[in-house]
Order: C-alpha cells, then sequence, then structure tokens
C-alpha cells in the first residue's frame, strides 16, 4: 500500500475544522493590522537560501530539499522570510509607500528527523514589514502575533526577546565571545567547535547537555549578563520593551536566544508554550535589516515572525465541521439541484440526492448525515410553487411558499462573516 511520504501529513476534513478556523482568524487579524497576502513559489533557486538563510546554518547545511532540473539548482522553501524578500525585490516594492506589510500562510519543507513537533512537510504562518527600523515597528509585529494567539485563546504563551546588536558591534561581541570560551573550546561539541570559527552567536543555541552546562558557567554567563551591543541598538531595544510593557505584554529577557538564522539585526524573538514538550517554539522572529541589500535590493530594514501552523494548531480546541443546513429531498432531480443553488447563494449549506433514490430513502439519508432541515419537494408542492420544511430536531413540518422561504434566508456570505 502507498503512503504518504515520511514526515508529512494528510490533512483530512475532521481536522481541517481547526485548520480553516486558524487561517480565518490570521487572515482576518493580519488584515486588519493592514497586512496584505503574498503568494510566492513552494520552490526557488538554491542559491536564494544559501544566500538568503546563511550556508553555516542548520538549514542550509541539512535541512534543504535540493533537486535539479535542466541546468537549473532548485530547492523547496525551508522559510519564506528568503522568498518574500526576493519578491518585495523583484517587483519593486521598495516605490511602495513605507511600510510594506505582507503576510503569508503555506507549506514549508526541511529535510529532519520526524518527530512530534517537527515534520519534513509543514506549514508557517508570517508577516514581514519593510522599510522601517523603528522600535515601534518591532513592537507592532509582535504585539500582533500576541493578538492572534490570545484572539485564538492559546494558554500560556511565554515571549522572550533578545537584542543581538547590529552588523557594526555584533563583530566585536563575536570576538569577545570567542575570547571567554577559548578556554573550553575542546569540550564543545563537535557542532560548536565548528560554530566557533563560523558563527559563535549561535553556539548559544546548542542543545547539547554539555555546551549548555558551559554556558551557564559562572565565567559565560557574567559575561553574557553584561550588554555588548552598541549604543544606538540598546535604545532600540530599551524603547521596545517599554512600548511592549504599556500593551501589557509580558516578555523575558533572554540573553542566550539568538535564533538559527544568520541574517537578524538587532531584535530576536520567541514564543514558546509550556505544552509542547521539547519542540517547545510556537513563533520566532526579529529584525532583519541585511537581508534585502544581501539578495541584491536596496538597503532596507525589515521585521518579521513566522509561527509553526501544526504547533499552533495542537494548542487550539478542535473545532468541527459546521453541520449541514438542508436537505433537499424531490423526486425531481433538476428542481432539486436549482433550489439547491439558489439556497447556497443564500450562505446555506444543502445536499440533494444525486444517487436516485427514491424519497423514502432520502429522508434516511437526510437523517444520516444529520441535517438541520429537510425540504420536500415533491410533486405537489413543485404544483403550488410551494415546499415543506421539515425540523429533523423538533420533528415539526409546516408547508410554505417557496418564494417567501428564500427571501427570508438571510445569512451574510461566508467572506463578511470572516471580516
Ligand atoms: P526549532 O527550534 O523548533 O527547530 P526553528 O528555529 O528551526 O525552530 P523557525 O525557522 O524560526 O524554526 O520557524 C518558525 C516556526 O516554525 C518554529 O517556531 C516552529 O513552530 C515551526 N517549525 C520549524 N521547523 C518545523 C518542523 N520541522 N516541523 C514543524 N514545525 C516547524
Ligand atoms: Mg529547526
Amino acid at each position: 500500500m502507498l503512503s504518504a511520504p515520511k514526515g508529512t501529513h494528510d490533512l483530512l476534513p475532521e481536522a481541517l475544522a481547526t485548520w480553516q478556523y486558524f487561517e480565518n482568524t490570521a487572515r482576518s487579524i493580519m488584515e486588519r493590522a493592514n497586512f496584505h497576502e503574498i503568494r510566492t513559489p513552494l520552490f526557488e533557486a538554491t542559491s536564494l537560501f544559501e544566500r538568503g538563510v546563511g550556508d553555516t546554518t542548520d538549514i542550509v547545511n541539512k535541512e534543504m530539499y535540493t533537486f535539479e532540473k535542466g541546468d537549473r539548482q532548485l530547492t523547496l522553501r525551508p522559510e519564506n522570510t528568503a522568498g518574500v524578500v526576493r519578491a518585495y525585490i523583484q517587483h519593486g516594492m521598495d516605490r511602495c509607500p513605507k511600510p510594506v506589510k505582507l503576510y503569508y500562510l503555506g507549506p514549508m519543507f526541511r529535510y529532519e528527523r520526524p518527530q512530534a513537533g517537527r515534520q519534513r512537510q509543514f506549514h508557517q504562518a508570517g508577516v514581514e514589514l519593510f522599510g522601517l527600523d523603528t522600535p515601534q515597528s518591532d513592537a507592532s509585529v509582535i504585539l500582533l502575533a500576541w493578538d492572534l494567539f490570545t484572539t485564538l485563546g492559546i494558554p500560556d504563551l511565554a515571549l522572550e526577546i533578545n537584542n543581538v546588536g547590529c552588523f557594526d558591534c555584533r563583530d566585536d561581541f563575536k570576538n569577545q565571545l570567542r575570547a571567554i570560551l577559548l578556554p573550553f573550546k575542546d569540550s564543545l561539541c563537535e557542532d560548536c567547535q565548528k560554530r566557533y570559527e563560523t558563527n559563535p552567536l549561535r553556539m548559544l543555541d546548542c542543545k547539547s547537555e554539555k555546551c549548555k552546562a558551559i554556558y551557564a558557567s559562572e565565567a559565560v554567563a557574567n559575561f553574557l549578563e553584561a550588554d555588548h551591543t552598541c549604543e544606538a541598538c540598546q535604545q532600540h531595544f530599551n524603547a521596545l520593551l517599554i512600548i511592549l510593557t504599556q500593551c501589557n505584554i509580558q516578555f523575558h529577557h533572554n540573553k542566550m536566544l539568538v535564533r538559527g538564522l544568520d541574517y537578524y539585526t538587532r531584535t530576536v524573538f520567541e514564543i514558546t508554550s509550556t505544552h509542547l514538550g521539547a519542540q517547545n517554539a510556537v513563533c520566532g522572529g526579529g529584525r532583519y535589516n541585511g537581508l534585502v541589500k544581501t539578495l541584491g535590493g536596496p538597503d532596507t530594514p525589515a521585521v518579521g515572525w513566522a509561527l509553526g501552523v501544526e504547533r499552533l494548531i495542537s494548542l487550539i480546541p478542535p473545532q468541527h465541521p459546521a453541520s449541514l443546513d438542508f436537505y433537499i429531498a424531490s423526486d425531481d432531480p433538476g428542481s432539486a439541484l436549482l433550489l439547491a443553488q439558489q439556497i447556497q447563494h443564500q450562505g446555506f449549506s444543502v445536499e440533494v440526492d444525486l444517487s436516485g433514490k427514491n424519497l423514502g430513502k432520502q429522508l434516511t439519508q437526510a437523517n444520516k448525515l444529520q441535517a438541520g432541515q429537510v425540504i420536500i419537494l415533491g410533486e405537489t408542492e413543485r404544483q403550488q410553487n410551494q415546499i415543506t420544511l421539515k425540523d429533523m430536531a423538533k420533528g415539526l413540518q409546516e408547508t410554505v411558499d417557496k418564494d417567501s422561504f428564500l427571501t427570508s434566508l438571510k445569512r451574510p456570505p461566508v467572506s463578511s462573516v470572516l471580516r
């Protein structure tokens, strides 16, 4: 038997009720904050991720699905910031009024060991805000994520935040960190020995117990306790923390938080849940002032985040698929289909018999489908331009004029409910 590839999951209708609830809520919250959706290809040139995510990251080194077609090297997107930045540059969006505020929803692909909270195809929702370098723009995207989580009723979330400095001050910091860690270098894990050379900040993100103990030791902890970023970075970060406090958002300044990607500058943050076990991060993001220029665009500051949809959805109470509003039982398929369409246009769900069952069996089918009401459209009703309405729960039945029934149906279309 064929089954879905390892690390991927089918999403069946039962589960999708919760997904749709999440997606509708996310879209409506992002649109109301004046973010607009962008959809970029699921695959891009491999070089985009090598340059945009960074070739010292786990994503680029170990996790990419890369393939060749013709003379092109392509990669299934492992994340979407690089793709959005590529599109921002390609379509000259820097000419739009600033800030440019974009969001996306969709699948990402990473070749990782599948486990709880980790798939090879998973989904992210994310926002990117281009063109501003202010602490208030950092605050606005964090607030947006927080608003989404609060609206979805997600309990026990924590916001961890840190300032990793800018391109001016970070090299100094990296060198000082190397100096502090030099005596421990040989005891670090193999990955951290490499990171020591290529990207020492990411050592602080190491999951190995041996390394964690070293980074928590007195000398290193004391060093990290002090702020090693420049005056401008410190001012930016302090202003951000003041705004978050004003907006009643609790945060923990975690000086070990660095995040995996190279392009972050100044603000980095992560939102974690105590209900997720080892893979506890729901959302990660930060400021990435260097990326647009790195990918060949004009020097443009930017800030954003991405959340893991599967992890988030596991924290939402399961939603149930919408129930069926009407079942039309009729001995005349054409009239039934036409009436079904008219009722659907009023915003209700309708099922009709498509298999040629007799009226009695159609009523049994309506019961099985748990239709809220059955519309009987028999020969007598058709001749009088009437319908018989049967409320299945109450067992009540009445015959009414068909046109008056249609005009009395008033549910706003689904799209306006969402906005
Ligand atoms: P982690 O520390 O969990 O590996 P990450 O730093 O690789 O996360 P990001 O690249 O920041 O993750 O992606 C943002 C979010 O996407 C994560 O917080 C997580 O919720 C989700 N995510 C990342 N990788 C996976 C995966 N393989 N399967 C499911 N969700 C994932
Ligand atoms: Mg990861």
